[in-house]
């Protein structure tokens, strides 16, 4: 179907925007008030996310999950957290249960029918980022903004999954990515990724939040793996490759970079810590999206995924946990 005059005149004067944005930091838009919280996922992303929302931006959150047991993990590891806070002096008793009284989890996505902004962290897998997506624009009330942790999927395709008509922008100006750092409650690093559809509120909306829980948004243009697994993931993968190859042992590979970059982990260590699945599936999208060799993934990599062996999470990957 073709753009009408007035469609293609909004896309323009978003991407007009967007440009802009990037180079400038005044804000043009205007940030909303988040009052409520959305997360679905309650692994290690989004329970990091739903905490930190919960204690930093004292924001009530809806923690959805299809997996029970995820959501029993997630809580269990979220008390096991709060815990270490009030022990160390960090927070008090009573902040540390107010916090956790924020927390409200459930297994039904229609629970999301009144957030003001939901952020997704299921597995890195294409179609079912795209099936949630066009769920959330059934289910959120209409000015919700929806956002991605995407580690590597372009977010002007997952916007565009909100609707079959591209020339409805309704919900698709509302999808933008906050890819948070692991550990989300360590790491200030957010990188903040627009897709061609997404307006200059819901950029303000989602800035002024990750501030309110205390990150440090960095801009990056929606492109294969972003800024950060652009360059941290060819770095993982070659670490595999030496491994694979017998070019040193795991040790050798992670104490000189450790050694040598001063990095807390070395690159096998970290690729343990944040999912050998997830690192491979942020590989293949760099490998087919940019039609390019050098990001092709180590076949070591793709076997221990297909052995289930995905580093910390399943108790085994480089090292055993
Ligand atoms: P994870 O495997 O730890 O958690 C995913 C959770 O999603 C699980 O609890 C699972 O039960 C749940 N889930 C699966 N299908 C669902 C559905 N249909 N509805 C609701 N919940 C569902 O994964 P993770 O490491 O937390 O990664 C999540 C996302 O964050 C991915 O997109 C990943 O690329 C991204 N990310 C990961 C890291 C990292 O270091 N692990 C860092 C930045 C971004």
């Amino acid at each position: 179907m073709p753009f009408s005059s007035a469609t293609r005149r909004a896309v323009a004067c978003t991407a007009k925007r967007q440009c802009r944005a990037f180079h400038t930091t005044p804000s043009l838009g205007a940030a909303a008030e988040v009052k409520k919280l959305g997360v679905i996922g309650a692994g290690q992303m989004g329970l990091g996310i739903a905490l930190v929302s919960a204690q930093k931006a004292s924001v009530p959150v809806r923690l959805v999950d299809t997996s029970q047991a995820s959501i029993d993990k997630g809580l269990r590891f979220a008390d096991k957290l709060l815990e270490k806070d009030v022990g160390k002096g960090r927070i008090s008793k009573e902040d540390a249960t107010a916090a956790r009284e924020r927390l409200v989890p459930s297994t039904k996505m229609e629970d999301l029918s009144d957030v003001d902004f939901v952020i997704e962290a299921v597995p890195e897998i294409p179609e079912l980022k795209s099936k949630i997506f066009s769920r959330l624009a059934e289910i959120c009330p209409r000015h919700a903004i929806l956002a991605t942790n995407t580690s590597s999927i372009s977010i002007t395709k997952i916007a565009a999954s909100t609707t079959r008509d591209p020339t409805d922008l309704s919900a698709s100006s509302r999808v933008i990515s906050t890819h948070f750092m692991n550990p989300v409650p360590v790491q200030k690093g957010v990188e903040i990724i627009t897709g061609l559809q997404t307006s200059q509120d819901t950029i303000d909306t989602a800035v002024e939040f990750c501030k309110k829980m205390g990150k440090v948004p960095s801009r990056s243009a929606d492109s294969p793996g972003f800024l950060a697994n652009r360059i941290l993931m060819p770095y993982i993968n070659e670490a595999v490759i030496c491994l694979e190859t017998g070019v040193g042992q795991k040790e050798d590979i992670d104490n000189i970079m450790k050694n040598g970059t001063n990095v807390p982990m070395g690159p096998l260590q970290l690729a343990d810590f944040i999912g050998l699945d997830t690192c491979l599936a942020i590989m293949n999208v760099l490998y087919h999206d940019t039609g390019d060799s050098k990001y092709r993934p180590s076949v070591l990599l793709k076997k221990m995924v297909d052995a289930g062996w995905l580093g910390k999470k399943s108790g085994k990957g480089f090292y055993d946990y």
